[in-house]
């Protein structure tokens, strides 16, 4: 699972805690992914906004999803010609000025607010049909797109605003599917949007997919299985039409790693903690999703004689936080783990530190690292 690069790097004593890219991983992955998947592949930039990543991306994906002005701004600075689409709740006037290639709408009034505008925009409308379907997977219920009976409301504005272009329908109705589900969740959306887009007159239709492929922390090794999924959907797509997916998670999770060192070892109520520099601050991925980060432990480098250490023990991996959140990993057996050893979290590529409380408790931030043969 650990690269032999990664390898190397943490032999070469870097200065910890620090997020650690490999870039070439990176690359053959997204490459996996475009050589399975038929239909257009746009990459969801929340999950992994930084910029090499985005550089690594950028050749074998078909455009960028993003769901803010910062994004926005962000991404054309750093492909300027990558095509954007703009999603996302709660777009405000300046957000509907930006020229993406692609907007998402979540409303009858954004619509109406991006017809105001008097502008051309290829428009796309965000269908949400979480409240008709059952299903433990569902997430995205609540204020994410129309529902179908409120989707109606948009064709006057349509009617009224022939500077937009309708080009389909946009859905992104769940996170953390397999293969099965997530075919499943397309046919669905797909048999509810084809025949709406055909009685709206949309020419060559585009349907939107959404993202939510599966990450399976408890299995890092085990990634989404693009290839039966890339199958499955070519036979559900139709000529004259585009399909289109915005994975996110799936696709940066696994290049990147969160490499810390012990500072302390010690029993607590029946418990052994390691106490490791940095925090859930810096990656507060395990808290949000409430699973154990995967990690492997390396020997110390510094050797400390009388150090504490345990072995063969379940031990709970902690930051330097005073809450007792501040838990990367419960009771996982581990080997051996000691005072001054390294510590790399794996699967901390995407949804890591971009969405972490960096500044809480004020302790020093964490070092970037690129590894590749060539950093983009
Ligand atoms: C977050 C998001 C995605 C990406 O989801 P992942 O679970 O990271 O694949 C795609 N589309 C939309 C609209 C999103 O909000």
């Amino acid at each position: 699972m650990v690269t032999d690069r990664l390898r190397t790097w943490i032999g070469e004593t870097p200065r910890l805690p620090a997020f650690v890219y490999d870039l070439d991983a990176l690359s053959a992955h997204a490459r996996r992914i475009r050589d399975a998947v038929p239909i257009e592949v746009f990459y969801a930039a929340k999950a992994n906004p930084d910029a090499p990543v985005l550089r690594t991306l950028a050749p074998h994906v078909d455009g960028f999803e993003v769901a803010s002005g910062g994004e926005f701004r962000h991404v054309r600075d750093v492909l300027p010609e990558a095509r954007l689409a703009f999603g996302g709740p709660g777009k405000t006037d300046a957000e509907l000025d930006l020229d993406a290639d692609r907007v998402h709408v979540e409303s009858p009034f954004e619509l109406v607010r991006l017809a105001a505008k008097r502008r051309e925009a290829d428009v796309l409308l965000r269908v949400n049909l979480a409240g008709e379907r059952e299903g433990a997977a569902l997430a995205m219920s609540g204020p994410f797109g129309m529902d179908p009976a409120l989707i109606e409301e948009c064709h006057a504005t349509l009617a009224s605003a022939p500077w937009l272009r309708l080009r389909g329908v946009h859905a992104h109705l769940a996170s953390g599917l397999d293969v099965p589900e997530a075919v499943a969740l397309s046919g669905e959306i797909l048999e509810w949007a084809r025949p709406w887009a055909e009685k709206a007159g949309v020419d060559a239709p585009e349907f939107g997919l959404g993202g939510g492929m599966a990450v399976d922390y408890a299995s890092p090794a085990r990634t989404f299985d693009w290839e039966t999924y890339g199958r499955e959907i070519a036979r559900l797509a139709r000529p004259g039409e585009t399909l289109r997916i915005e994975p996110g998670r799936a696709v940066t999770a696994y290049c990147g790693w969160y490499v810390t060192e012990v500072l302390d070892v010690k029993p607590a109520h029946g418990r052994w903690y390691a106490v490791l520099r940095g925090g859930t601050m810096h990656l507060r991925t395990p808290v949000t999703k409430g699973h154990d980060q995967p990690f492997e432990v390396f020997p110390g480098r510094r050797g400390n004689a009388g150090s504490p250490s345990v072995r063969d023990a379940e031990v709970t991996l902690v930051g330097q936080l005073c809450t007792p959140k501040d838990v990367f990993a419960r009771d996982v057996p581990v080997a051996g783990i000691g005072v001054g050893d390294i510590v790399a979290f794996a699967l901390s590529g995407a949804y890591g530190w971009n969405i972490s409380h960096r500044d809480f408790l004020m302790h020093e931030p964490p070092g970037f690292h690129y590894l590749a043969s060539e950093v983009p």
